[in-house]
């Protein structure tokens, strides 16, 4: 297994980086806030069960509760109803969960402009720089939205925030040969997608074409362009629709 000694090898001695691409999870983490009247995600809370006390001597833990879409985490197809009958979080192949990485980086114009959107006419200019999107490859999509993922209500933004437009996300489930896309915003939907046509256009084509999605990731300006490798691990929950999940990047030179 010489390609595995040869990573360990380089991890060791810097030449492969480990980029962490996950927000801290606690109570303050964003989470999304549906209108009325749809059904609400809840915080993440932990509560204390023992630390060093008379209800435990010896020992710290906690239970926790949240909600499956809560901070850094995994969109599985099952969560839109367009992917209904695909795979629930603990059925996504575990070789899908390490995967090769592209980022393209729209930072300068979301700062600009809170509701810019990605279009095809993006993704080709970039591949005609970087190349073809890869098969079985993530497309994550810097935005720059990370820098507020630590004050709840600039994160939100009254409901304006950077996404991707219905027909770039057509595109991206049924034309290009990628599994997933990852975003630094609450969901990987534009703020204003509810009103979209279809709404919501990254959930439906998607996840409806058995890809995935990774939201609230962090630190993507320390990826390059291509090449980086990333590690998505989301906890296997039985009939889950996602989950809160840890992601990193393995990064060369
Ligand atoms: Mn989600």
């Amino acid at each position: 297994m010489t390609v595995l000694n040869d990573l360990v090898a380089a991890l060791a001695d810097g030449s492969v980086r480990v980029v962490d691409l996950t927000a801290p999870l606690h109570a303050g983490t964003p989470i999304l806030t549906l209108p009325e009247p749809f059904g609400q995600t809840v915080p993440f809370q932990l509560q204390e069960i023992s630390r060093y006390d008379d209800r435990g001597p010896a020992w710290y833990w906690n239970n926790i509760s949240t909600g499956e879409h809560t901070g850094t985490h995994f969109d599985a197809p099952i969560h839109w109803v367009t992917g209904r009958t695909g795979p629930d979080v603990s059925q996504v192949p575990a070789r899908r969960l390490i995967a090769p990485a592209v980022v393209i980086d729209h930072a300068a114009e979301a700062a600009a402009d809170p509701d810019f959107l990605l279009e095809v006419e993006h993704v080709k200019a970039w591949e005609a720089e970087h190349g073809s999107l890869l098969a079985g490859g993530w497309l994550l999509y810097r935005t720059g939205w990370d820098a507020y993922g630590d004050d709840a209500e600039a994160y939100a933004n009254g409901g304006r925030t950077p996404g991707i437009s219905a027909e770039c996300a057509r595109w991206l489930a049924e034309e290009a040969p990628i599994q997933g896309v990852g975003v630094e915003t609450v969901g990987t939907d534009a703020g204003g997608a509810p009103g979209f046509d279809p709404p919501f256009p990254c959930h439906s084509y998607l996840l409806g074409h058995d890809k995935y999605g990774l939201t609230q990731l962090r630190n993507l300006a320390q990826l390059p362009p291509t090449g980086a490798v990333v590690l998505a691990g989301p906890l296997p929950i039985v009939t889950g629709s996602g989950s809160p999940c840890r992601v990193l990047a393995l990064v060369e030179g």
